[in-house]
């Protein structure tokens, strides 16, 4: 049995980063990684449209400024391919491949209470014994297949988006279904449509979405942002969501009609998700958020010539941004093509597959192939995967069966020296999440480096300390409009999944000074043991 001072999982953003800081601290590192490469979601999702939605100059690691400097985005909002090659850059800058195993997964972690050791085991059947665990498995990465009847009858050939080929698919002369109209499939079905003989949009919930309006990088632009990155980044880390997105602080309902539509209209035309900055208000105000989600609606009547098809692609019950926001290239234009139709399965659900085509309402649509758009087992999907077990055997599933509970999102009581990047209860999935990992890797480091200084070996959060956290989170997401839509943060996409909103929605910002204040009071919440020695409260900082 092989030993290390730490073991992570996952090799994304999160997992390279951590494994970078940790060996500067000193430590030895195994990072394990189902892949065959680096780069986590850039590396899985390779459908075609596949690319980032927070503008790529600020969807990018700033610890480096070498990095930062000599790196070149070809685009405003860059694809899959290059983010990919960017996460491989990475890899081989900060020669960090020597410490990755690929083509593994870790199949359970187990604490050894008498030695404060971790037992992690892949399915390899390699064991390896850690003292520390960094869950760095990220919060979309287990996709979710529905579970249609007759689904393995089927003849033709089926894909998830999140589990894209790598050599691409070929879509030529196809009838091809999607089945999914959420981020992903907005992304796709306009690149699938130029292919395919035809496509079947099969869609239970339309969506809001905003034209990117992608732009080539230009010189000018990448020099604005590189000539002052140092400044820019940290005021990123002081928004709400780690976006510089030009937030108009003023509420929706101060300012006259005509100014909220010229607003609107304005954002509209620069496009992207930061049309949800027009106003200060939009997640937290109905009326605020109406006029929002009114101006989305009818530029979808404008631009979707069959008023029938509009209709049914209008979002009309719940509040736009309180699901996933999406940003898409001439998405609602392609409902236009004569080659595409549009399925409504929220009326008429899908009943089965059958070998040739999708069974809904007794109308069997002959497809050849077919893409499921149909998201992911969002934040805790990676993490319950692996059998985690804790402090007296309990398992960190049936600790979180009614929903996640963690300290900052960052760690569980029970399972000591266990630490999740973005997990639960961070702002996570709400931001931009280079920030928040960033964030979170630096934050453990300074944790680490804690324990080391003062000969601790053991760090754990207290039940009460993690509970008044839960409380805390879940009073901040009740003061906004979020839960009041059956979304993939409320775990309302997974059949039996405990409708609890996961991240947290206090802001990037607030939740860094939280964070700080937490580690300047000692890491006030957790208790921290010497090797073999009995629990004591948190030492003042040194
Ligand atoms: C299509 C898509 C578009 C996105 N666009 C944006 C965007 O525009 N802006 C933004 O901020 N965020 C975006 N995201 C979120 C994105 O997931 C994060 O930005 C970021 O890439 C997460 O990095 P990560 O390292 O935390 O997790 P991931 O990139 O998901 O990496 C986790 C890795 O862990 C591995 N893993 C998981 N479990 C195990 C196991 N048991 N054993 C071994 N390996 C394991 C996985 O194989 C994976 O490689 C997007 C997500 C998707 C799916």
């Amino acid at each position: 049995m092989q030993g290390v001072d730490a073991v992570v999982v996952g090799a994304g953003f999160g997992g390279l980063y951590m494994l970078y800081r940790l060996r500067e601290l000193g430590l030895t590192v195994r990072v394990i990684e189902a892949g065959s490469g680096v780069g986590g979601t850039w590396y899985w999702n390779r459908y075609p449209g596949a690319r980032c939605d927070t503008e790529t100059m600020q969807y990018s690691y700033s610890f480096s400024p070498e990095l930062q400097q000599e790196w070149r985005w070809t685009e405003k909002f860059a694809g899959q391919p290059e983010i990919l090659a960017y996460a491989n850059h990475v890899a081989d800058r900060f020669d960090l491949r020597r410490d990755i195993t690929f083509n593994t997964s870790v199949v359970s972690a187990t604490y050894d209470e008498e030695h404060d050791r971790w037992s992690v085991v892949t399915d390899a059947d390699e064991t390896i014994d850690s003292r520390f665990v960094f869950m760095a498995t990220g919060c979309l990465s287990t996709a979710r297949m529905p579970d249609f009847p007759g689904m393995s009858s089927f003849n033709g050939r089926t894909y998830h988006t999140g589990h894209w080929p790598h050599e691409g698919v070929d879509f030529a002369g196809r009838r091809v279904a999607v089945i999914g109209t959420g981020s992903s499939a907005i992304q796709s079905i306009p690149m699938i449509a130029q292919q395919a003989k035809h496509v079947a949009v099969f869609q239970r919930t339309p969506n809001y979405s905003i034209p990117a309006r992608n732009v080539p990088m230009t010189d000018d632009y990448e020099r604005q942002w590189k000539s002052d990155y140092p400044a820019l980044r940290q005021q990123q880390k002081r928004t709400r969501t780690g976006i510089l997105n030009g937030l108009n602080d003023v509420s929706a309902m101060a300012v006259s009609d005509d100014e909220r539509q010229r607003q609107y209209e304005q954002r509209w035309l620069t496009g992207g998700t930061t049309f949800m900055a027009s106003f200060n208000d939009l997640v937290t105000n109905k009326d605020s958020n109406h006029t929002a989600a009114e101006f989305v609606r009818q530029q979808i009547k404008a631009t979707v010539r069959d008023p029938a098809v509009a209709e049914l692609l209008t979002p009309r019950d719940y509040p736009i941004g309180t699901k996933r926001i999406c940003a898409d290239t001439a998405y609602f234009e392609t409902f236009n093509r004569d080659n595409v139709t549009l399925v409504d399965i929220r009326k008429a659900p899908i009943d089965r597959i059958v070998a040739d085509g999708i069974v809904a309402a007794e109308t069997t649509h002959a497809v050849d192939d077919i893409v499921f758009a149909t998201g992911f087992d969002a934040m805790t999907g990676a993490l319950l995967k692996v059998d985690i077990r804790g402090r007296g055997g309990v398992s960190l599933r049936d600790k979180w069966n009614a929903g996640p509970r963690a300290y900052l999102g960052i760690a569980t009581a029970g399972f000591p020296n266990l630490f999740m990047i973005t997990g639960p209860g961070s702002p996570s999935v709400l931001s931009n999440m280079i920030v928040s990992i960033e964030q979170h890797v630096e934050w453990l480091t300074d944790c680490i480096r804690h324990m080391q200084n003062c000969q601790m070996h053991v760090i754990e959060p207290t039940l009460a300390a993690e509970d008044a956290w839960v409380e805390h989170v879940n009073k901040a997401a009740h003061r906004t409009l979020y839960p009041s839509a059956a979304s993939w943060y409320m775990g309302a996409n997974i059949p039996g999944k405990p409708r609890v909103f996961m991240p947290y929605i206090g802001g990037v910002g607030r939740y860094r000074e939280e964070c700080d204040e937490i580690a300047a009071k000692g890491y006030e919440g957790f208790t921290l043991a010497p090797a073999g020695g009995a629990p004591v409260a948190a030492p003042r900082a040194l």
